[in-house]
């Protein structure tokens, strides 16, 4: 029996697809010619938005990947307690990488 619900959620799947295909009109149009080279410019992708809510946990395990130690958090950055790297949080994500860190000096420079 367990086989015959998975075929009917299947099932329910393939109605909603073709629902949503039949409905969408202009949307169907394209997908039977990908080759098709016009696609639009590519929209520029938005940067992640700095900031956003960091585990604690996670907070206390990071550190400065220069010299090992502990980060602080300062608005969107974690601050390195030794070298004062600024490694920017994107979208709750503290990106720990020494290329993606701002200087103590780019930092005072950084409005805001
Ligand atoms: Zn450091």
């Amino acid at each position: 029996m367990k086989r015959l619900a998975v075929l009917l959620m299947a099932a329910g799947a393939a109605a909603w697809w073709w629902r949503k295909r039949s409905a969408g009109g202009d949307d169907a149009a394209g997908w039977s010619t990908p080759e098709s080279a016009t696609a639009p410019a590519a929209e520029p992708e938005e940067p992640p938005k700095l900031g956003g809510e960091v585990d604690p946990e996670l907070l206390e395990i990071l550190a400065c990947p220069l010299d090992k130690q502990p980060v602080s958090r300062q608005g969107d950055y974690l601050v390195c307690s030794a070298c004062q790297r600024h490694y920017p949080i994107r979208e709750g994500i503290p990106v720990m990488l020494i290329d993606e860190a701002l200087s103590p000096e780019q930092a005072a420079a950084t409005p805001g």
